[in-house]
């Protein structure tokens, strides 16, 4: 512990409220960035996007949680 940097789970928040997953309800995720389809974000008026969203892949399930924006706050777990 403490020379490799492992990818970790972390948990997030919006607006205050801890995000917890549609699924299995577990708080804890991986984080990832996608890349998302360019006609769909402009249909949805989203082009501010940059063509990208923050995904959260619940670390229970796997369930994938998009977010275009940046309302999301990521939260590293205290290392023990
Ligand atoms: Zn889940």
């Amino acid at each position: 512990m403490g020379l490799f940097k492992s990818k970790q789970p972390v948990t997030a928040t919006i607006a205050d409220r801890a995000l917890v997953c549609l699924v299995c309800g577990h708080g804890q995720f991986w984080d990832q960035e996608v890349k998302l389809n360019t006609s769909g974000m402009e249909f949805l008026d989203l082009g501010w996007a940059n063509q990208s969203a923050l995904g959260l892949i619940c670390a229970s399930c796997g369930y994938v949680h998009e977010f275009a924006g940046d309302a999301v706050k990521l939260w590293e777990l205290p290392r023990s």
